[in-house]
């Protein structure tokens, strides 16, 4: 018999031959299978059940067209797509991505990394994820909405509040879930609140879901500092990224005394020696709907930068929560020559491969983002919790429900790594192997389907 190394590349080499050119589910898989080896050789029942073959085969994949029309009356046709990936957990839960870059590859990446990452929240909800190609940017409110009706015409069949509940990711917030669960609502003629999640609270939203991933973020990374006798106070931390999980993760650092010096989108990065001006940031992004580089027009401590990287700023702490492939090798080792002591992801593989390499063989407590960034899908979980039972839960509530849970997927992670590694603080092997055992149990409890 071969050796769990040499059974999880020819794995790999499957998923290769099958997804020609998914280069980032290539890599998401890669990524998740080379930490199994030693859980392979201590369950060798996953083995014999093709858990591997079956894990990375997604159960459904649905893709479908969206036409639109533009205010000045044009057609315009995007890609629609939902993969569901892995029911074994509970229904398929996962967010909508809409941004040019969207592609069968990238929501099959993101889609595989849910399974593992629902899994680490103890919650039933199983993995899924979907999008569409739609730039939202400069669109008016109507053509926003004419797409969310129309992307929602070509997924209502597949989703339900037992089936598929999908919620919001890049491009995809607060009010793009209204129309789509305007939209829902009237293809099915009945109010099914637990159909999306990231509603709106006068309708069946949790109080808190906003927060929640850049919240659980920084709860998490304070659980891994605290695992050297650190805390936040006083710490200069770099945050990428400007939408809900950046500003929420600034919020929360500025209330555990930490120090947050930047943020970025796509007009640049900005950083501020003062420390965020939270309130700007969030009249700027929130209310105005506009770029960073507004920010700095209206905070002498601040400056805008297009070249360079954020990663160059010296901090003790830095959190990559733009987008997929943001933090590189070379920036990961400006970061460990600048002295960081924490890296934890905020995003969904914001760092690549290489980068991942750096922070392994350092010393830096590295994060990865199906740990990390639990908290949102965490709190939708509370969502449809609260849907059930036609309640809805106070802030003090939520907050303290999550605060948990991150502390829960902190241990798992630390449990999982001395037990597979040998020691505590690989994070990497401490998620993939704690997520993938809890899949897998329930996989072989439900036999070859
Ligand atoms: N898009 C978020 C994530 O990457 C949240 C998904 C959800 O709430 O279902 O986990």
């Amino acid at each position: 018999m071969s050796t769990a190394n040499e059974y999880i590349e020819s794995v790999l080499d499957g998923l290769r031959v099958r997804n020609p050119g998914e280069l980032e589910f290539h890599e998401a898989v890669t990524g998740v299978l080379d930490s199994l080896a030693p859980v392979l050789e201590q369950h060798p029942v996953y083995r014999d059940a093709a858990i591997l073959e079956r894990v990375v085969e997604p159960e459904r994949v649905v893709h479908f067209r969206v036409p639109w029309v533009d205010d000045e009356g044009k057609h315009h046709v995007n890609r629609g797509f939902r993969v569901q990936f892995n029911s074994a957990l509970g229904p398929y839960k996962g967010g909508l991505r809409f941004h040019p870059t969207v592609s069968a590859s990238i929501i099959k990446f993101l889609g595989f990394e849910q399974i593992f990452k629902n899994a680490l929240t103890g919650q039933q909800i199983g993995g899924g994820k979907g999008g569409s190609d739609f730039d939202p940017h400069g669109k008016s409110d109507n053509e926003i909405m004419r797409f969310c009706q129309s992307f929602m015409t070509g997924l209502y069949p597949f989703i339900g509040s037992k089936r598929d509940i999908p919620a919001g990711d890049i491009g995809v917030g607060g009010r793009e879930i209204g129309y789509m669960f305007g939209q829902y609502k009237r293809l099915v003629g009945s109010f099914e609140s637990g159909v999306l999640t990231g509603k709106g609270l006068g309708w069946g939203g949790s109080l808190i879901r906003t927060e929640a991933t850049g919240y659980g973020l920084v709860a998490f990374t304070r659980e891994m500092l605290q695992t050297r006798g650190e805390d936040f106070e006083g710490q200069t931390v770099s945050v990428s990224g400007s939408g809900n999980v950046a500003i929420y993760s600034i919020e929360k650092l500025l209330s555990l005394g930490a120090k947050p010096v930047s943020f970025s989108d796509s007009s640049g990065w900005v950083y501020d020696s003062e420390g965020v001006d939270l309130d700007l940031l969030k009249e700027i992004k929130e209310v105005r709907r506009g770029r960073v580089s507004d920010y700095v027009k209206e905070r002498p401590s601040a400056e805008l930068h297009t070249d360079s990287s954020i990663w160059n700023v010296p901090v003790d702490v830095a959190l990559p929560c733009a987008t997929q492939h943001e933090l590189n090798g070379e920036h990961a080792r400006t970061l460990i020559k600048n002295g960081v002591k924490a890296v934890a992801e905020g995003a969904n593989m914001p760092t690549d491969a290489e980068g991942v390499e750096v922070f392994e063989a350092s010393d830096v407590l590295y994060g990865p983002g199906k740990a990390a960034n639990a908290g949102g899908v965490a709190v939708s979980a509370l969502e449809m919790q609260q849907n059930s039972a036609r309640q809805s839960w106070s802030r003090e509530d939520v907050a303290d429900r999550l605060d948990k849970i991150m502390e829960d997927i902190h241990t798992q992670c630390v449990e999982a790594s001395q037990k597979y590694v040998g020691r505590p603080d690989d994070y990497v092997t401490g998620s993939n192997a704690a997520g993938f055992v809890r899949v897998a149990e329930a996989m072989i409890s439900q036999g070859a389907v």
